[in-house]
């Protein structure tokens, strides 16, 4: 058992949120009870997790995308005031880290994925450093890499092959970090890993000969909650289970 506030400095402590400029708020969104004894970790406080969450008996959830982003009005209607209804009525904590949990060098998104595609960052790129770039290893075409990431996500990517030289350097950013191909080709990638895909980055792929592979927005953080929830459950003798909801994009 732990108390909140104690886990809640840990985490501040790890994820340093005060370093990122982000979307929305990093650590407790939702404050619940006062003890924290098991943990549901998950990519999205969607409410099919909650409600999962609280049927397994969790009185703490840690997401990577949490309940509030800029530009919502502040209203608490609707799909929101459902949610949170649903934490409010079993008194459930909700920790919610962002760009934070993509970043952090050994328990976060990136370097979670990495580890599970034996890929390992000498380097950061990006605005806010959130780019992870290394040494490709034995990942050294194109197929190989996509072959890997299909492995390791049990998910199909998509490939826009760049111009059939063999990889070098593989730079990766989780989520939604297709806006971060020029800065990865920038920075030498031969091939870019995120998890979508936009219509400019086929064209960019093609013309700068860098490969592309899109292998999933939630697929490809599934790895940084479950981490940090592991993480705390050891430090603090907590139960911790890491709930999948499946999504397609
Ligand atoms: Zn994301």
């Amino acid at each position: 058992m732990a108390e909140r506030t104690e886990v809640e400095s840990s985490l501040r402590e790890l994820l340093r949120p005060e370093g990122f400029k982000d979307y929305g708020p990093n650590g407790l969104q939702v404050e619940g009870g006062r003890e924290v004894r098991h943990i549901a970790s998950g990519v999205t406080a969607s409410l099919a997790f909650i409600d999962a969450a609280i049927a397994a008996g969790a009185d703490t959830l840690l997401v990577h995308h949490g309940l509030f982003w800029r530009g919502q009005d502040g209203s608490l209607t609707g799909w929101l005031r459902q949610r949170v209804a649903r934490l409010l009525a079993h008194d459930i904590n909700l920790f919610a880290y962002h760009l934070p949990l993509d970043a952090h060098a050994e328990l976060g998104n990136n370097a979670q994925l990495g580890l599970r595609l034996g890929l390992a960052a000498d380097a950061r790129f990006g605005e806010q450093d959130l780019g992870f770039i290394g040494a490709a290893g034995a990942l050294a075409s194109p197929e190989l890499l996509r072959a890997a990431l299909e492995q390791a996500l049990q998910r199909a990517p998509l490939l826009v092959p760049g111009d059939g030289r063999p990889l070098r350097r593989i730079a990766w950013c989780t989520g939604g970090a297709q806006g971060y191909f020029e800065a990865a080709i920038a920075a030498g990638a031969d091939a870019f890993v995120t998890g979508e895909i936009s219509e400019p980055q086929a064209h960019l792929a093609r013309e700068t000969g860098v490969a592309f592979v899109a292998c999933g927005h939630h697929a490809s953080e599934r790895f940084g909650a479950p981490a940090v929830a592991a993480h705390l459950a050891a430090k603090f003798g907590l139960r911790h289970q890491f709930i999948e909801i499946g999504n397609p994009a």
